[in-house]
């Protein structure tokens, strides 16, 4: 007789659920995925809209990532360009690149004293690549700081308040300690050694990562109707488990909001389409100082695509909790929300056979390739 495979339920198909799906299948792990929403792909779907143009729904992605095994990895299941994705900002009506650079500073300030804040900066900061924001506005060297507090009152205050929905006078310049500034001409958003984007799309590399005769997929189907936790058990359709359940929804959601639910920002993506051939310089731009959205993304230059006409979106972020109307995007890392964070993985961690994971169930921001990273961990968990 043959011997029956071991069975798993992979909860969410997007990259965290598809990768450990996946992994599971390759090892002879009959696999159930349970996907809500009516595509595959999570927050990296993409599609064709009626103009042709290939668009993302739910934000521009870009793969980078300094780990080539993990490049390694997304090659198996599609083929991929290498693409450096350019940014700006729009400051009084002009666009310079971000992360801001010499260009920049020959943008907003006279040619003398342009020329005087660049010396100053290779003088202050040699051998340095970037500098971070904070260290530029901290700097004892007063022409430095000028240039750092145009920034921060044109740019950084203006957008950070609008993201997070809070007032100007609330943005604190701590938060940009990670915000680098080059000492350069140098463009590109990322420094990552493998910057890419896929060949067809995100989804057709989806449809390859999912295409096993092992795994299957049911799309609008919310697990958790499914699923419950009772007495430190989890149940599925009211019966015990004892093969493993990973799930990379909310995880508050999850443990029907016992903490109370865990805050995100959330975004509104307005999509328009102009016969024109160029919205503006680059794919994204930030616009700081607009009443309203946050950002623009033309679509036709992300991926380069040769078409007529143009299709962009503008972003307005929100406010929004898991399990409200609008998709949580951006976890909300405050110390209250950390430590219920912390009673819900606490109680997720005695739960035998589940597996929580994921951008929504770690409660983190993570990029593509940490989330694959983390999925790959927990497949590796399941098969030892
Ligand atoms: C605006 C924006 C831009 C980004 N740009 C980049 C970028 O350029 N580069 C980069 O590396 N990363 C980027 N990211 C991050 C990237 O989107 C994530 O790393 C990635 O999507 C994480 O995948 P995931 O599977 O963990 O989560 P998700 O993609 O959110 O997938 C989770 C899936 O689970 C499903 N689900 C939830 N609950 C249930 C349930 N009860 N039943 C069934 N299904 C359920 C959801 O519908 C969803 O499809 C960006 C993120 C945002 C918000």
């Amino acid at each position: 007789m043959e011997k029956a495979n071991k069975k798993a339920i992979v909860v969410g198909a997007g990259l965290s659920g598809a990768v450990i799906a996946r992994e599971l299948a390759e090892q002879g792990y009959d696999v159930q995925v349970f996907e809500r929403r009516d595509h595959i792909g999570g927050n990296m779907f993409d599609y064709v809209d009626e103009h042709g143009i290939l668009v993302h729904k739910y934000g521009p992605h870009t793969f980078h990532t300094t780990k080539k095994e993990l490049f390694d990895y997304i090659c198996k299941y599609g083929e991929w360009d290498e693409y450096h994705l350019t940014c700006g900002a729009v400051i009084n009506g002009k666009c310079t690149p971000t992360p801001f650079n010499f260009q920049t500073i020959d943008d907003f300030f006279a040619p003398n004293e342009a020329k005087a804040i660049k010396e100053v900066l290779l003088h202050e900061f040699p051998s340095r690549e970037t500098v971070t924001v904070v260290e530029a506005l901290n700097c004892p060297n007063p022409l430095v700081r000028k240039y750092a507090e145009f920034l921060f009152e044109n740019d950084y205050r203006p957008y950070s308040a609008k993201q997070w929905g809070l007032d100007p006078s609330q943005i604190d310049p701590s938060i940009l300690k990670r915000v680098p500034l080059r000492l350069s001409y140098k463009i590109g958003y990322f420094d990552d050694p493998y910057q890419a984007m896929p060949r067809i799309s995100y989804v057709e590399f989806f449809e390859n990562l999912l295409d096993h005769p092992n795994i299957s997929v049911e799309l609008n189907h919310d697990a958790l109707k499914d699923l419950s936790i009772e007495d430190g058990q989890i149940l599925y359709l009211g019966q015990k488990v004892d093969y493993p359940i990973v799930y990379t929804g909310p995880i508050d959601e999850l443990f029907n909001h016992a903490y109370g639910p865990l805050p995100y920002r959330s975004l509104r993506f307005e999509f328009n389409h102009e016969p024109i051939d160029s919205k503006q310089d680059m794919p994204v731009v930030a616009y700081p100082q607009e009443p309203g959205f946050v950002r623009i993304i033309e679509f036709k230059k992300l991926p380069v695509q040769n078409v007529p006409g143009t299709t962009y979106e503008k972003e307005y972020s929100l406010p929004t909790s898991s399990g409200g109307n609008d998709e949580p995007y951006y976890p909300l890392l405050t110390e209250k929300s950390q430590e219920n964070y912390a009673k819900y993985k606490e109680m997720a961690e005695k739960v035998p056979y589940l597996y929580v994971c994921g951008r929504l169930g770690d409660f983190k921001y993570y990029n593509m390739d940490q989330a694959l990273e983390a999925a790959l961990a927990i497949a590796n968990k399941i098969l030892r």
